[in-house]
């Protein structure tokens, strides 16, 4: 039988269910106040950085070696953006990283962080959601917070079919409609921890929930399929070439990539453009950071992108240059010491296999 949608619950009362259950059920993460601590908004803000687009479990560890390195916003401020880049490896998305150090140095610049949601959304890295996650938990700011976890409950509360993106502003504004005066930052995180650990992707536990009497998605045996998503077009391909140059002592040349684009201020193996069509031997010798007798190894990398996927092909050659183009000759021994992303590495480790075997 089909609900209907005055059958639900006053705000109040679904808003007081969920909070009980986060009494009893709140999951204990490193950067979060335990009931009765004082909350420490560097922390609040770090961890909620580090958790766009990453999990709970990959962010743990990144998250407490950042804090013993730099415990304060004034210390993370004052630290160099390479060293910011360089304990990031690993988390994806390096443009989080760079804006991470951006914000320490506007917030330490101003005295503090604002304590509103639009004064927060004025700082680097800082989004929708991330300044309505700070502002709720930090600073009281009664703001809905709704990531994908909270976007997922309230389309199954609600059987909301409106595929995303396009249903966010009605889940935001059916979540607002939800937030306690009082209690904004526990709602915020009763809900995402509702979405994370009882409404799951996947067979949600429904009786385990405290809104199971009320959701029409469970009345209707729908909550699997919610929330419909539109469907993601193609992701373009690119294609792009890397040069492996090892000097007479066995060092390999690296370059730090420009400030600004994708991996800004990264160090990779140096590459040409990354583009829609293919690059031919000749082409790309021509386009290499130093001459010498290049040889295309086999096979190729292939790394997935946000909005498109990389192929790279890999030239190596031996050299006795001394320089190159913005280049630094690196042993392999220090390259743990550099910041590469996640491509470079997947290079590295090709080239210096195919070299090996060759
Ligand atoms: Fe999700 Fe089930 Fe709870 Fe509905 S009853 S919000 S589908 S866990």
């Amino acid at each position: 039988m089909k609900r209907a949608r005055s059958m639900l619950p006053q705000a109040a009362d679904l808003s007081a269910s969920l909070l009980a259950w986060y009494g009893r059920h709140r999951r204990v993460l490193p950067w979060r106040a335990l009931p009765g601590e004082a909350i420490d908004t560097y922390r609040v803000w770090l961890s909620e950085i580090m958790l766009q687009q990453t999990t709970v479990a990959a962010v743990g560890p990144y998250y407490m070696r950042f804090l013993a390195r730099w415990p304060t916003i004034e210390t993370l401020a004052r630290a160099e953006l390479d060293d910011v880049l360089h304990a990031w490896q690993g988390l994806g998305y390096y443009a989080r990283a760079r804006n991470l150090h951006a914000c320490a140095r506007a917030v330490v610049a101003r005295g503090g962080f604002p304590d509103t949601e639009a004064g927060l959304r004025t700082l680097p890295g800082i989004g929708t959601y991330t300044a309505a996650a700070i502002g709720a938990i930090a600073f009281g700011c009664r703001a809905a917070a709704v990531d994908g976890n909270a976007e997922r409950v309230l389309a199954r509360l609600y059987a909301v079919r409106t595929p995303l993106p396009p249903a966010k502003s009605r889940l935001r504004a059916d979540a607002l409609a939800l937030v306690p005066a009082d209690r904004p930052g526990d709602f915020a995180q009763a809900l995402m921890d509702l979405g994370a650990t009882v409404c799951t992707p996947k067979q949600p536990r429904c009786s385990a929930c405290p809104w199971q009497a009320c959701c029409r998605a469970h009345a209707r045996g729908i909550a699997e399929t919610l929330p419909r998503r539109v469907a993601k077009p193609v992701k373009p391909r690119r294609h792009g070439v890397a040069f492996w140059a090892v000097n007479e002592a066995g060092a390999v040349l690296l370059r730090r990539r420009p400030a600004n684009g994708l991996l800004g201020g990264m160090m990779e193996v140096p590459s040409t453009d990354w583009r829609i069509t293919p690059w031919d031997d000749r082409e790309a010798t021509k386009a290499a950071p130093l001459k010498a007798r290049w040889r295309r190894l086999p096979g190729t990398v292939a790394h997935g992108f946000t909005h498109f996927d990389l192929e790279l092909v890999i030239f190596a050659a031996m050299t006795k240059a001394a320089a190159a183009r913005n280049g630094i000759w690196v042993a392999p021994a220090r390259f743990k010491d550099q910041a590469l992303p996640s491509v470079m590495k997947k290079v590295i480790d090709r080239a210096r296999r195919a070299v090996t075997a060759a």
